[in-house]
């Protein structure tokens, strides 16, 4: 049996446990753009399975449709997003078009990319166009991150964490540095604040570093992590612990209730993880090329049992 269908099939539905219909928003306010597959790192956790081989990129026709959607209905904020973003061909023209509309714009970054000669400038475009940087670092310590992303990965995060530190970011008000913490088994993170306070100490006392904010995922059952669950025989108790853990006070905050992704190929989704399972938004027009003002209005999330990481415990930034 798939994966998947164990993912559905291991709990009951999170459309019953949620106990009604959950839709966006009436007004939607971020554009994700997930402008590519490719990645120089090949994480074991990685939803997308990304890896260096992989060579789905997006179109400069998708783009600009993009930029269009920008320029006519009021996203307030552009997460881009991968893959390694900064190795796609339309990544600055996004980053320059979507600034000079005004709108916030983040990007989603493993930081290793930074030390690879041909993208050694990316930091100093970011902070020319006050891009905010959401950067992965599984955790505080090597062996651990270097398990989950491969060898060497930690400290190579730390010498440019060191870098953007230096061109100012978390340090001037207007660069934001922000980390994302993700588990390495089949267990629910712990809670933000206590992770974040020991995050902060270990990185400023050992290394020197400072951030913003740190984020707490929940690994979503799906892509490569999926998979791995699935072989070592953790899906179903994973699922289940998922699925104990429902906190319905966090329903309202999901983040498709606000976003509209959009993948490489232009196909719209109402989050990254339904961009990873080909799931589609539930709407007549499902590209870009299509996209009109009725299909952001308020229209029901496709939803499945993978939805039950984004509402486990204190929830999934
Ligand atoms: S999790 Fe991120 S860094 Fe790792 S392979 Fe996937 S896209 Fe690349
Ligand atoms: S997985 Fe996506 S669709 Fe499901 S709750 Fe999370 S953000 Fe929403």
């Amino acid at each position: 049996m798939d994966y998947f269908k164990k993912v559905n099939q291991a709990v009951p539905s999170f459309d019953e446990r949620v106990g009604y219909e959950l839709k966006t928003k009436n007004e939607i306010d971020t554009l994700q753009l997930n402008i590519t597959r490719t990645c120089n790192l090949s994480c074991k956790h990685c939803h997308l399975s990304c890896h260096p081989n992989r060579t789905e990129d997006m179109s400069q026709d998708v783009a600009n449709k993009c930029i269009d959607l920008l320029k006519s209905y009021n996203f307030k904020t552009v997460d881009i997003t991968g893959g390694a973003p900064e190795m796609s061909g339309v990544f600055k023209y996004l980053v320059e078009e979507s600034t000079k509309l005004g709108k916030n714009v983040m990007i989603r970054s493993n930081l290793t990319i930074y030390n690879d000669e041909k993208y050694k400038d990316i930091p100093i475009f970011l902070k020319n166009h006050k891009v905010d940087i959401i950067a992965s670092l599984p955790f505080y310590e090597k062996d651990k991150t270097d398990k989950m992303r491969g060898l060497g990965v930690f400290e190579d995060s730390i010498r440019v964490l060191r870098r953007l530190n230096d061109l100012g970011y978390a340090r001037d008000p207007n660069l934001n540095l922000n980390l994302v913490y993700n588990p390495s088994g089949a267990i629910i993170p712990q809670a933000e604040q206590e992770l974040e306070a020991i995050y902060r100490t270990k990185l400023l006392e050992e290394y020197g570093i400072v951030f913003n904010d740190l984020f707490v995922i929940t690994n979503s059952p799906i892509g490569n992590f999926g998979k791995w669950l699935d072989k070592s025989n953790n899906l179903d108790r994973y699922m289940k612990r998922l699925y104990n853990a429902f906190n319905d006070k966090i329903v309202d905050d999901v983040m498709c209730r606000s976003t509209l992704s959009v993948d490489y190929d232009g196909n719209l989704h109402d989050c990254d993880f339904n961009l990873s399972l080909g799931m589609g938004i539930r709407s007549k027009n499902k590209n870009i090329f299509e996209i009109t003002a009725k299909d952001l209005e308020k229209r029901p999330i496709a939803t499945a049992n993978h939805c039950y990481s984004c509402t486990a415990g204190a929830g999934s930034s």
